[in-house]
């Protein structure tokens, strides 16, 4: 039986406290939600960034408290009623009910889906030791242990793998990385932006392996035994921490039964809007269509979470003819940043197969297209903001492949 009150049966449930639901919920607010907001967030404590947890407040930079969200008194300021340390565990689009961990059922008129996404966990199940780094928690624990010192195995150069490990060296640790592909970050940026990020990390003393396969990690007399094959033969390093960023999963477990499309993801329109009526969904958890490029992707990055949070507001009270509420479309150049060491790593856009680097007066600059002939799709930026800006309009314009050439020759 439900335990909520009748007063709260009206009103929008946002599920999960981070990015994409505080802009979810600053967007509702602003586009004239006057009825009851609840945030349900599984974490306890106030909704928090994640960005600096793999880079300042993993090297003791910036306190808890100083990467927290909402500013001060602004939930209370929005109305929001925030359910901390509550997980969501099923939904009932049909009833227009969320079930929560203590069985507690709310009642909804409109509801978003931002549960974000949980760390991909080794595959070895002889080994446990491995710390992950998704919440405050993971960070702390990670932190702990860096502080002993001594030398750290990071699994995987994605962007958090090496900003643990650029985090680390800072620390002073000594640190190895492992990874299965030819070079950091190939799979994402190609060879040419890989090799350049590959540089930072040698130029810092890391001991960077790729090609890596048939990882084995053990306990040996107290410190953690990895071996692996590469091209070359056998290898090994022993490590006092090791840390695996080996990607994410979209967190749509508890989505199970609703009949909510979930293709790697919560699918999702360019407004936000899922295959259920009256539920939305933002952020990592979700696939949106971006309205720009006419594809359909998960992103994992800040800006998409913010973007899309203020969008599936906007729709949510638009879409129940809020007064003054207005329809509106995620039409965007996605975009992330990377900070390893004093390097910063922007990307905007998409790659492609086709690539060409130029160097600049600061850093290097990659343009891709998907064919020769197709329009511009991403730009990578090492060290030059200025031109990831402009290449970023370039994006946006479509801009040819020969323009983006003679562009690139400028910079
Ligand atoms: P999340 O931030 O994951 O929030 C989802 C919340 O939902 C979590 O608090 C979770 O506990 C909660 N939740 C999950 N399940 C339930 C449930 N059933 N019921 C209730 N609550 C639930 N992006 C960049 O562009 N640049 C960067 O430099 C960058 N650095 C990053 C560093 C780290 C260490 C990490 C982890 C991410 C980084 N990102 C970066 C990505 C960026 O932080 C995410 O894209 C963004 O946080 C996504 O926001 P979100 O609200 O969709 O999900």
């Amino acid at each position: 039986m439900s335990r909520v009150s009748a007063a709260e049966r009206r009103g929008a449930v946002l599920v999960g406290g981070g990015l994409a639901a505080i802009a979810a919920a600053r967007s509702l607010r602003a586009n004239g939600w006057d009825r009851p907001i609840t945030l349900v967030a599984a974490e306890r404590g106030a909704p928090y960034d994640r960005p600096p947890l793999s880079k300042q407040y993993l090297t003791g930079h910036v306190r808890a408290d100083e990467i927290e969200l909402a500013r001060s008194g602004e939930l209370a300021e929005l109305e929001v009623r925030l359910l901390a340390g509550r997980r969501a565990i099923a939904l009932d689009p049909a009833r227009y009910t969320v079930t929560l961990d203590d069985r507690t059922r709310l009642n909804y008129e409109t509801l978003l889906i931002a549960t974000g996404a949980a760390a991909r966990r080794l595959a070895d199940p002889g080994f446990a030791g491995a710390h992950y780094l998704r919440t405050l928690h993971d960070a702390d624990s990670l932190a702990r242990a860096l502080r002993r010192g001594g030398r750290l195995t990071v699994i995987g150069a994605g962007f958090i793998g090496l900003e643990v490990a650029a985090s680390a060296r800072s620390l002073g640790l000594e640190v190895s990385v492992l990874e299965s592909a030819p070079g950091p970050l190939t799979r994402v940026l190609g060879a040419d932006a890989g090799a350049a990020i590959a540089g930072l990390h040698r130029a810092r003393g890391v001991e960077l392996r790729c090609g890596v396969r048939e990882l084995e990690l053990a306990v040996d007399r107290g410190r953690i035994r990895a071996r692996w094959r590469t091209q070359d033969g056998p290898d090994e390093t022993m490590a006092d921490t090791v840390v695996a960023g080996i990607g994410a999963e979209p967190r749509v477990g508890w989505l199970s039964g609703s009949g909510i499309e979930v293709d790697d993801g919560v699918v999702c329109d360019a407004g936000g809007r899922t295959s259920s009526a009256g539920v939305y969904a933002a952020g990592d958890v979700s696939r949106w269509a971006n309205a720009l490029t006419g594809s359909t992707h998960r992103v994992e990055q800040w800006q998409a979470a913010l973007e899309q949070g203020s969008v599936a507001g906007a729709n949510m009270a638009a879409d129940l003819e809020v007064a003054g509420a207005s329809v509106r479309q995620w039409a965007s150049v996605p975009y992330f940043w990377s900070d390893q060491y004093e390097h910063k790593v922007q990307f905007c856009g998409s790659t492609g197969p086709i690539s060409l680097s130029a160097a600049t007066v600061r850093g290097v600059v990659t343009c891709y297209a998907p064919a020769a002939d197709a329009p511009l799709s991403g730009v990578l930026a090492l060290d030059s903001p200025a031109a990831l800006g402009a290449g970023r309009r370039l994006v946006a314009q479509r801009a040819s492949w020969d323009e983006a050439r003679a562009w690139l020759g400028e910079w």
